[in-house]
């Protein structure tokens, strides 16, 4: 393929990232493979466009995905149409290899609360076409939205037909990913253990990751999922990050296994830069100085507001679980305690309001309290401490915001649990049928834990336990949020089985919340 290097300039000076830097040496020359092997995707869309991404990987298990350590024009089109007879964007990126050949394309200058058709051209190659839809312009009147909810999709528990499901339900406005995109544990971890045996649906193909590389590999296993490729195909992804994109159950500068903070923060880096490579995001999410700013909010009109949370850069340590706990605080520690820390705290209350019919928290651990049948050897019943009932001081600042304003409105949407749940934050701790401050709807899993089922073993005392919550399902998938002004329906959505392919759908519940008052109700 022939590139004109102003053409090429051109092109790039429309990103901040390449704003000065003089395109240095000669860009190769595109693969003469399908280069496009780990999908498309689109994310974050605005009144305006949206980002689109996709990653050069020829040959995707191999070292650099196949790709010589060259930068590489990619072409990219945006239509009105799935023939590309009406294109309406189009420009060239450059793909680079510090970034693992990945390419983000800001789209600008579309309509607002329209589909577009996009892909992706590298010499005589086109990949597959995507489908994404900006939002309403700022103040348009809304009446729906249809909004899919998913993430844990750990690899070796089971196949991800789910994301098969969830792109057939067609017309989304976009898909809210809660996080555990990548899991990363060694070969067999997250494997089923049957009479003994341990039973892996599908393996990984390497121990537990750590560097940058890991991490890229990592991505293109996953990647190559042609279920997870045909969910991005269907619908913009607004991509978060939970744990195990860095490492299970981490928080802040604190790894599980008690790592000095500033070794543990080279890995959280890398992994975080690799989570940047391989998610539709924005310039704003560009990884610098040890961080990577994930937080952010996505408008539809007056409709929605929602405030994509990160419950884990800026937390403090956990509390300790159950005596022996390692690498933990006290349990009875009095704090001063954070999930999201100071900016993010300060900036969800500025951003939360009224003015919008409903107000979704988009994020990660369970903020409503819970009561857990306890392991062997502990507590009859107990408290997970990874989530924000391990820092109650945060969950009720969190309750002030909404309360101060008389926020009836929020709505919590969460996941890790790898169950499905649905209810209500309480204005208090000590009695879980307090009058409710919000609705958290919980997600369960593409495919973390394996087939499961409607109501898992020993579980018999914790409906009873959670007077507060409405729905416990233990199967795999997905929500579907059905989003008016007057009513809020989540559809929730459960595949028979993920340890064998084409798993059936089913609809388990389908329940209601209305804006002047938090709750569940059947539909
Ligand atoms: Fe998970
Ligand atoms: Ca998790």
């Amino acid at each position: 393929m022939h590139v004109d290097r102003r053409e090429l300039l051109k092109a790039a000076s429309g990103f901040a990232l390449f704003a000065g830097l003089p395109l240095r040496g000669v860009l190769a020359q595109a693969p003469r493979q399908y280069p496009f092997t780990l999908g498309i995707a689109a994310g974050d869309p605005a009144p305006d466009g949206f980002v689109i991404w996709t990653r050069l990987a020829p040959r995707p298990l191999e070292p650099h995905g196949g790709m010589a350590p060259q930068p590489v024009a990619v072409g990219w089109e945006v239509a009105e149409d799935r023939a590309f007879s009406r294109i309406v964007q189009s420009g060239e990126a450059i793909a680079r290899p510090e970034l693992g050949h990945s390419v983000h394309v800001e789209v600008g200058g579309l309509r607002p609360a329209r589909p577009y058709h996009y892909r992706f051209i590298a010499g005589a190659e086109f990949s597959d076409t995507g489908i994404a839809r900006t939002t309403p312009a700022q103040d348009a009147a809304v009446d729906r939205l249809r909004i899919g909810v998913a993430g844990c999709q750990r690899y070796t528990s089971g196949y991800f037909t789910a994301y098969r499901h969830l792109a057939a339900e067609g017309d989304l406005d976009a898909i809210f990913h809660y996080g555990d995109y990548i899991y990363e544990g060694g070969a067999r971890r997250g494997c089923a253990v049957v009479d003994g045996q341990t039973v892996c649906v599908r393996e990984h193909d390497s121990d537990e990751i750590y560097s940058l590389d890991d991490y890229r590999h990592r991505y293109a296993l996953y990647k190559l999922d042609p279920d997870l490729q045909a969910a991005h195909r269907a619908a913009a992804f607004l991509p978060t990050f939970d744990d195990h994109e860095v490492d299970n159950n981490w928080a802040g500068q604190w790894d599980e296994s008690g790592t000095p903070a500033e070794v543990f923060l080279l890995r959280r880096f890398v992994a975080l830069q690799a989570w940047y490579e391989n998610m539709p995001v924005r310039r704003a999410q560009f990884p610098a100085n040890g961080q990577l700013r994930m937080f952010r909010r996505i408008d539809y009109g007056n409709l929605l507001r929602i405030h994509l949370l990160d419950t884990r850069q800026y937390r403090s340590d956990q509390r300790c679980n159950m005596p022996g706990d390692r690498n933990c605080r006290p349990a009875d520690d009095s704090g001063p305690e954070s999930v999201l820390g100071d900016e993010q705290e300060a900036w969800l209350r500025d951003g939360m309001g009224g003015d919008r019919g409903w107000n979704l928290l988009a994020q990660q651990v369970m903020m409503m309290p819970f009561r857990y049948p306890a392991p062997t050897g502990g507590p009859a019943l107990y408290t997970n401490n990874d989530s924000w009932s391990g820092y109650p001081q945060a969950r009720q600042r969190v309750r002030d915001m909404i309360q101060e304003r008389r926020l009836t409105n929020v709505v919590v949407a969460t996941g890790d649990v790898h169950k499905h749940h649905a209810g209500v934050i309480p204005s208090s701790d000590a009695d879980l049928l307090s009058k409710p401050v919000a609705t958290e709807y919980v997600g369960s899993s593409i495919s973390s834990d394996g087939d499961g089922s409607d109501m898992p073993a020993g579980w018999e005392q914790v409906p009873a336990a959670n007077p507060h919550v409405a729905l416990h399902n233990s199967r795999r998938g997905y929500q579907l949020f059905d989003i008016r002004r007057e009513e809020w329906r989540t559809d929730v959505m459960t595949v028979d089985r993920v340890s064998v392919k084409d798993g059936r759908l089913s609809r388990v519940a389908s329940l209601v919340t209305v804006p002047q008052k938090p709750g569940i109700e059947r539909a």
